[in-house]
Protein backbone atom coordinates (compact mmCIF):
# COMPACT_ATOMS: atom_id res chain seq x y z
CA UNK A 1 0.00 0.00 0.00
CA UNK A 2 1.26 3.36 -0.66
CA UNK A 3 2.71 5.36 2.21
CA UNK A 4 -0.14 8.05 3.31
CA UNK A 5 1.83 11.34 4.32
CA UNK A 6 0.37 14.50 2.51
CA UNK A 7 -1.89 16.23 4.39
CA UNK A 8 -4.62 18.98 2.55
CA UNK A 9 -5.30 21.25 5.49
CA UNK A 10 -8.25 23.16 4.57
CA UNK A 11 -8.15 26.56 6.47
CA UNK A 12 -11.54 28.06 5.70
CA UNK A 13 -14.47 27.31 4.43
CA UNK A 14 -15.63 29.98 2.91
CA UNK A 15 -14.81 32.12 -0.52
CA UNK A 16 -14.81 35.08 -2.25
CA UNK A 17 -15.59 33.39 -5.26
CA UNK A 18 -18.82 31.45 -6.46
CA UNK A 19 -16.94 28.96 -9.30
CA UNK A 20 -19.44 27.30 -11.12
CA UNK A 21 -17.92 23.72 -10.25
CA UNK A 22 -17.68 24.41 -6.89
CA UNK A 23 -19.95 26.95 -4.85
CA UNK A 24 -22.11 28.59 -7.58
CA UNK A 25 -24.33 31.31 -7.29
CA UNK A 26 -27.86 30.55 -5.72
CA UNK A 27 -26.19 27.28 -3.58
CA UNK A 28 -27.43 27.00 0.01
CA UNK A 29 -23.74 26.05 1.59
CA UNK A 30 -24.42 26.08 5.35
CA UNK A 31 -20.41 28.00 6.25
CA UNK A 32 -19.32 26.48 9.67
CA UNK A 33 -19.28 28.53 12.43
CA UNK A 34 -16.16 30.68 13.42
CA UNK A 35 -15.76 28.99 16.80
CA UNK A 36 -16.23 25.19 15.00
CA UNK A 37 -13.43 26.07 13.01
CA UNK A 38 -9.89 24.64 13.80
CA UNK A 39 -7.74 27.21 15.76
CA UNK A 40 -4.12 28.26 14.67
CA UNK A 41 -2.94 25.98 17.89
CA UNK A 42 -5.48 22.75 17.62
CA UNK A 43 -3.69 22.75 13.66
CA UNK A 44 -0.47 23.09 15.13
CA UNK A 45 -1.29 20.67 17.72
CA UNK A 46 -2.81 17.57 15.38
CA UNK A 47 0.37 18.80 13.07
CA UNK A 48 2.61 17.98 16.19
CA UNK A 49 1.00 15.37 18.36
CA UNK A 50 -1.21 13.20 15.50
CA UNK A 51 0.03 13.52 12.05
CA UNK A 52 3.55 14.06 11.74
CA UNK A 53 4.25 11.12 14.45
CA UNK A 54 1.97 9.07 12.39
CA UNK A 55 5.08 10.00 9.24
CA UNK A 56 2.92 13.24 7.49
CA UNK A 57 5.74 15.41 6.31
CA UNK A 58 3.85 17.14 4.03
CA UNK A 59 1.45 19.84 3.78
CA UNK A 60 -0.76 21.28 1.22
CA UNK A 61 -3.33 24.58 2.66
CA UNK A 62 -6.52 24.82 1.15
CA UNK A 63 -9.87 25.83 1.24
CA UNK A 64 -12.41 27.39 0.31
CA UNK A 65 -9.76 30.82 -0.17
CA UNK A 66 -7.25 29.71 2.58
CA UNK A 67 -5.99 33.61 1.81
CA UNK A 68 -9.16 34.42 3.74
CA UNK A 69 -7.92 33.68 6.77
CA UNK A 70 -7.04 35.38 9.43
CA UNK A 71 -3.18 35.79 10.11
CA UNK A 72 -2.69 33.34 7.24
CA UNK A 73 1.09 34.68 6.82
CA UNK A 74 1.62 33.92 10.79
CA UNK A 75 0.32 30.00 10.33
CA UNK A 76 2.34 29.04 7.01
CA UNK A 77 5.49 30.48 9.02
CA UNK A 78 4.68 27.69 12.30
CA UNK A 79 4.06 25.34 9.89
CA UNK A 80 6.92 25.81 7.46
CA UNK A 81 8.83 26.38 10.78
CA UNK A 82 8.09 22.32 12.35
CA UNK A 83 11.07 20.41 11.74
CA UNK A 84 9.74 17.73 10.45
CA UNK A 85 7.81 19.48 7.35
CA UNK A 86 9.20 18.65 4.38
CA UNK A 87 6.56 20.16 1.89
CA UNK A 88 4.35 23.14 2.35
CA UNK A 89 2.17 24.27 -0.46
CA UNK A 90 -0.95 26.12 -0.69
CA UNK A 91 -3.75 26.20 -3.10
CA UNK A 92 -5.62 30.02 -3.94
CA UNK A 93 -7.35 31.65 -6.12
CA UNK A 94 -4.92 34.27 -6.06
CA UNK A 95 -7.33 36.87 -5.88
CA UNK A 96 -5.81 38.07 -2.83
CA UNK A 97 -2.43 36.89 -3.35
CA UNK A 98 -0.44 39.63 -5.13
CA UNK A 99 0.07 42.00 -1.92
CA UNK A 100 0.66 39.06 0.36
CA UNK A 101 2.87 37.22 -1.80
CA UNK A 102 6.20 38.03 -0.41
CA UNK A 103 5.09 37.75 3.34
CA UNK A 104 4.25 34.37 2.15
CA UNK A 105 7.47 33.21 0.63
CA UNK A 106 8.97 35.12 3.28
CA UNK A 107 7.30 32.92 6.00
CA UNK A 108 8.36 29.52 4.22
CA UNK A 109 5.72 28.63 1.84
CA UNK A 110 7.72 27.82 -1.30
CA UNK A 111 4.96 26.14 -3.35
CA UNK A 112 1.33 27.59 -4.54
CA UNK A 113 -1.05 26.45 -7.04
CA UNK A 114 -3.28 29.25 -8.38
CA UNK A 115 -6.93 28.28 -10.42
CA UNK A 116 -7.01 29.99 -13.54
CA UNK A 117 -9.86 28.48 -16.04
CA UNK A 118 -9.65 31.06 -18.43
CA UNK A 119 -7.62 33.69 -20.00
CA UNK A 120 -10.49 35.38 -20.79
CA UNK A 121 -12.00 37.56 -18.60
CA UNK A 122 -15.33 37.65 -19.59
CA UNK A 123 -15.45 33.65 -19.32
CA UNK A 124 -13.55 34.26 -16.29
CA UNK A 125 -16.21 36.26 -14.60
CA UNK A 126 -18.67 33.59 -15.64
CA UNK A 127 -16.95 31.24 -14.10
CA UNK A 128 -16.14 32.87 -10.96
CA UNK A 129 -19.83 34.36 -10.48
CA UNK A 130 -20.25 37.65 -12.11
CA UNK A 131 -20.01 40.14 -9.29
CA UNK A 132 -19.94 43.17 -11.86
CA UNK A 133 -15.74 44.00 -10.61
CA UNK A 134 -13.27 42.91 -12.75
CA UNK A 135 -11.13 40.46 -11.34
CA UNK A 136 -9.19 38.44 -13.98
CA UNK A 137 -7.19 41.07 -14.13
CA UNK A 138 -5.96 41.08 -9.81
CA UNK A 139 -5.93 37.36 -10.55
CA UNK A 140 -3.18 37.67 -13.09
CA UNK A 141 -1.32 40.42 -11.16
CA UNK A 142 -1.41 37.91 -8.35
CA UNK A 143 -0.02 35.16 -10.85
CA UNK A 144 2.67 37.48 -12.25
CA UNK A 145 3.99 38.31 -8.82
CA UNK A 146 4.01 34.66 -7.18
CA UNK A 147 6.69 34.11 -10.09
CA UNK A 148 8.48 36.85 -9.68
CA UNK A 149 9.07 36.12 -5.70
CA UNK A 150 10.49 32.83 -6.81
CA UNK A 151 7.51 30.46 -5.87
CA UNK A 152 8.39 26.87 -7.73
CA UNK A 153 7.22 25.38 -9.00
CA UNK A 154 4.33 27.83 -10.04
CA UNK A 155 1.28 25.24 -11.16
CA UNK A 156 -2.47 26.82 -12.66
CA UNK A 157 -5.28 24.71 -11.98
CA UNK A 158 -7.62 24.64 -15.08
CA UNK A 159 -11.19 23.03 -14.25
CA UNK A 160 -12.00 21.99 -18.01
CA UNK A 161 -16.28 22.53 -18.38
CA UNK A 162 -17.46 21.50 -22.12
CA UNK A 163 -18.89 24.56 -23.84
CA UNK A 164 -17.37 27.00 -21.07
CA UNK A 165 -13.58 27.14 -21.45
CA UNK A 166 -12.66 23.59 -23.36
CA UNK A 167 -12.01 25.52 -26.60
CA UNK A 168 -9.24 27.58 -24.41
CA UNK A 169 -7.14 24.49 -23.68
CA UNK A 170 -4.72 25.38 -25.93
CA UNK A 171 -3.93 28.89 -24.96
CA UNK A 172 -3.92 27.63 -21.77
CA UNK A 173 -1.27 25.05 -22.54
CA UNK A 174 0.82 27.76 -24.55
CA UNK A 175 1.65 29.52 -20.94
CA UNK A 176 4.46 26.68 -20.40
CA UNK A 177 6.14 27.15 -23.44
CA UNK A 178 7.88 30.30 -22.35
CA UNK A 179 7.85 30.54 -18.79
CA UNK A 180 8.47 27.42 -15.90
CA UNK A 181 4.81 27.43 -15.26
CA UNK A 182 2.91 24.37 -15.01
CA UNK A 183 -0.83 24.31 -16.28
CA UNK A 184 -2.41 21.15 -14.67
CA UNK A 185 -5.91 20.35 -16.11
CA UNK A 186 -7.95 18.69 -14.00
CA UNK A 187 -11.29 16.81 -14.62
CA UNK A 188 -14.30 18.28 -13.70
CA UNK A 189 -16.27 15.35 -10.97
CA UNK A 190 -19.85 15.62 -10.04
CA UNK A 191 -19.20 17.62 -6.60
CA UNK A 192 -20.32 20.67 -5.72
CA UNK A 193 -22.73 20.87 -8.97
CA UNK A 194 -24.49 18.12 -10.18
CA UNK A 195 -26.61 19.93 -12.11
CA UNK A 196 -23.99 21.79 -14.36
CA UNK A 197 -22.20 18.14 -14.14
CA UNK A 198 -25.49 16.43 -15.57
CA UNK A 199 -25.82 19.24 -18.32
CA UNK A 200 -22.17 19.41 -19.59
CA UNK A 201 -20.34 16.72 -18.45
CA UNK A 202 -16.74 16.25 -18.64
CA UNK A 203 -14.41 16.58 -21.10
CA UNK A 204 -10.93 13.35 -20.65
CA UNK A 205 -7.65 14.63 -20.23
CA UNK A 206 -6.90 11.88 -23.23
CA UNK A 207 -8.61 13.92 -25.64
CA UNK A 208 -6.94 17.33 -23.87
CA UNK A 209 -3.59 15.78 -24.75
CA UNK A 210 -4.64 14.41 -28.35
CA UNK A 211 -5.68 18.14 -28.76
CA UNK A 212 -2.33 19.42 -27.86
CA UNK A 213 -0.04 16.89 -29.37
CA UNK A 214 -1.97 17.34 -32.58
CA UNK A 215 -1.14 20.90 -32.27
CA UNK A 216 2.52 20.80 -30.86
CA UNK A 217 3.09 17.20 -30.11
CA UNK A 218 3.67 16.26 -26.61
CA UNK A 219 6.34 14.39 -24.40
CA UNK A 220 5.44 12.34 -21.02
CA UNK A 221 7.60 14.80 -18.97
CA UNK A 222 10.95 12.98 -16.93
CA UNK A 223 9.55 14.99 -13.98
CA UNK A 224 6.97 12.97 -12.22
CA UNK A 225 5.50 14.60 -9.34
CA UNK A 226 4.30 12.91 -6.03
CA UNK A 227 0.45 13.37 -6.91
CA UNK A 228 -2.17 12.30 -8.92
CA UNK A 229 -1.13 14.05 -12.21
CA UNK A 230 0.34 12.79 -15.22
CA UNK A 231 3.20 14.77 -16.31
CA UNK A 232 3.43 15.81 -19.91
CA UNK A 233 5.39 18.52 -22.47
CA UNK A 234 5.23 19.99 -25.28
CA UNK A 235 8.40 19.48 -26.87
CA UNK A 236 11.01 22.92 -25.66
CA UNK A 237 8.42 24.12 -23.69
CA UNK A 238 10.24 25.69 -19.98
CA UNK A 239 7.16 24.49 -18.12
CA UNK A 240 4.69 21.23 -18.12
CA UNK A 241 1.42 20.13 -18.53
CA UNK A 242 -0.25 18.05 -16.10
CA UNK A 243 -3.47 15.92 -15.83
CA UNK A 244 -5.57 14.95 -13.09
CA UNK A 245 -8.05 12.52 -14.53
CA UNK A 246 -9.69 11.08 -11.91
CA UNK A 247 -13.46 10.65 -13.77
CA UNK A 248 -10.98 8.76 -16.55
CA UNK A 249 -8.45 6.95 -14.59
CA UNK A 250 -8.49 5.61 -11.23
CA UNK A 251 -4.84 6.39 -9.30
CA UNK A 252 -6.78 5.34 -5.78
CA UNK A 253 -3.37 2.91 -5.49
CA UNK A 254 -0.97 5.24 -5.51
CA UNK A 255 -3.02 7.74 -3.38
CA UNK A 256 -0.71 9.51 -0.58
CA UNK A 257 -3.04 11.85 0.75
CA UNK A 258 -6.04 12.59 3.23
CA UNK A 259 -7.69 15.77 4.04
CA UNK A 260 -8.55 17.78 7.57
CA UNK A 261 -11.87 19.92 6.59
CA UNK A 262 -11.96 23.15 8.85
CA UNK A 263 -13.99 21.99 10.99
CA UNK A 264 -11.59 19.31 11.93
CA UNK A 265 -13.01 16.16 10.15
CA UNK A 266 -10.58 14.14 8.44
CA UNK A 267 -11.68 12.33 5.62
CA UNK A 268 -9.24 9.73 4.05
CA UNK A 269 -10.90 9.90 0.49
CA UNK A 270 -12.03 12.84 -1.54
CA UNK A 271 -14.82 10.91 -3.47
CA UNK A 272 -16.06 8.87 -0.28
CA UNK A 273 -18.08 10.24 2.62
CA UNK A 274 -17.31 7.30 5.00
CA UNK A 275 -14.71 6.45 7.42
CA UNK A 276 -14.82 10.03 8.20
CA UNK A 277 -13.35 10.89 11.91
CA UNK A 278 -14.07 14.03 13.77
CA UNK A 279 -10.40 15.35 15.57
CA UNK A 280 -11.08 18.39 16.77
CA UNK A 281 -14.55 17.36 19.10
CA UNK A 282 -12.45 14.85 20.30
CA UNK A 283 -9.32 17.06 20.83
CA UNK A 284 -11.95 19.91 22.43
CA UNK A 285 -13.46 17.33 24.87
CA UNK A 286 -9.82 16.30 25.88
CA UNK A 287 -9.36 13.18 24.17
CA UNK A 288 -5.33 12.69 24.69
CA UNK A 289 -3.70 12.99 21.38
CA UNK A 290 -2.20 9.63 21.61
CA UNK A 291 -5.80 8.34 20.81
CA UNK A 292 -6.52 10.57 18.41
CA UNK A 293 -3.05 9.42 16.80
CA UNK A 294 -4.59 5.83 17.23
CA UNK A 295 -8.12 6.70 15.27
CA UNK A 296 -6.03 8.23 12.55
CA UNK A 297 -3.76 5.55 12.17
CA UNK A 298 -6.56 2.86 11.98
CA UNK A 299 -8.59 4.88 9.14
CA UNK A 300 -4.86 5.31 7.27
CA UNK A 301 -5.57 1.24 7.28
CA UNK A 302 -8.34 1.29 5.55
CA UNK A 303 -7.88 3.96 3.61
CA UNK A 304 -7.12 1.62 0.54
CA UNK A 305 -11.02 0.17 1.34
CA UNK A 306 -12.45 3.31 1.00
CA UNK A 307 -10.95 4.63 -1.85
CA UNK A 308 -12.81 6.45 -4.53
CA UNK A 309 -12.99 2.67 -6.41
CA UNK A 310 -15.34 1.61 -4.09
CA UNK A 311 -17.56 4.42 -5.12
CA UNK A 312 -21.24 3.33 -5.70
CA UNK A 313 -21.85 4.99 -9.06
CA UNK A 314 -25.16 5.80 -8.16
CA UNK A 315 -24.20 8.32 -5.76
CA UNK A 316 -22.91 10.69 -8.19
CA UNK A 317 -23.50 14.29 -7.63
CA UNK A 318 -24.73 13.55 -4.12
CA UNK A 319 -21.68 13.93 -2.20
CA UNK A 320 -23.09 16.16 0.87
CA UNK A 321 -19.77 18.45 0.98
CA UNK A 322 -18.07 20.39 -1.64
CA UNK A 323 -14.97 20.81 -2.63
CA UNK A 324 -14.72 23.86 -0.45
CA UNK A 325 -15.85 22.80 2.51
CA UNK A 326 -13.53 19.27 2.17
CA UNK A 327 -10.79 21.36 1.05
CA UNK A 328 -9.62 20.04 -2.97
N1 LIG B 1 -10.03 28.42 -3.53
C1 LIG B 1 -8.83 27.77 -3.91
C2 LIG B 1 -8.76 27.57 -5.41
O1 LIG B 1 -9.77 27.69 -6.07
O2 LIG B 1 -7.67 27.26 -5.89
C3 LIG B 1 -8.57 26.48 -3.19
C4 LIG B 1 -9.73 25.56 -2.96
S1 LIG B 1 -10.43 24.83 -4.41
C5 LIG B 1 -11.72 23.87 -3.73
C6 LIG B 1 -9.16 23.67 -4.85
C7 LIG B 1 -9.23 23.14 -6.25
O3 LIG B 1 -10.41 22.36 -6.39
C8 LIG B 1 -9.28 24.20 -7.32
O4 LIG B 1 -8.21 24.04 -8.22
C9 LIG B 1 -10.60 23.96 -8.01
O5 LIG B 1 -10.52 24.27 -9.34
C10 LIG B 1 -10.85 22.50 -7.73
N2 LIG B 1 -12.26 22.11 -7.84
C11 LIG B 1 -13.31 22.63 -7.16
N3 LIG B 1 -14.47 22.02 -7.51
C12 LIG B 1 -14.14 21.09 -8.46
C13 LIG B 1 -14.87 20.15 -9.23
N4 LIG B 1 -16.20 20.02 -9.12
N5 LIG B 1 -14.20 19.36 -10.09
C14 LIG B 1 -12.86 19.47 -10.22
N6 LIG B 1 -12.10 20.35 -9.52
C15 LIG B 1 -12.72 21.15 -8.66
FE1 LIG C 1 -13.69 29.32 -4.24
FE2 LIG C 1 -11.76 27.76 -5.04
FE3 LIG C 1 -14.27 26.83 -4.92
FE4 LIG C 1 -13.63 28.62 -6.75
S1 LIG C 1 -12.80 26.54 -6.58
S2 LIG C 1 -15.43 28.70 -5.41
S3 LIG C 1 -12.14 29.85 -5.74
S4 LIG C 1 -13.04 27.43 -3.23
Amino acid sequence: MNQVDYLRISLIDRCNFRCLYCMPEGAELQYILKQQLLTDQEIITLLQEVFIPLGFTRFRLTGGEPLLRPHVVDLVSKIAHLPQTQDLAMTTNGFLLAPIAQNLYDAGLRRINISLDSLDPDIFEQIIGNHGRKRWQQVWEGIQKAYEVGFDPLKLNVVVIPGVNDHEVLELAALTINKNWHVRFIEFMPIGNGDLFGDRGWVSSAELRDRIRQRWGLTESAVRGNGPADVFQIPGAKGTLGFISQMSECFCDRCNRVRLAADGWLRPCLLNETGQIDLKSSLRAGISTFQLQEQVRNLLNFKSEINFKQRDPGTLGTYTRTMSQIGG
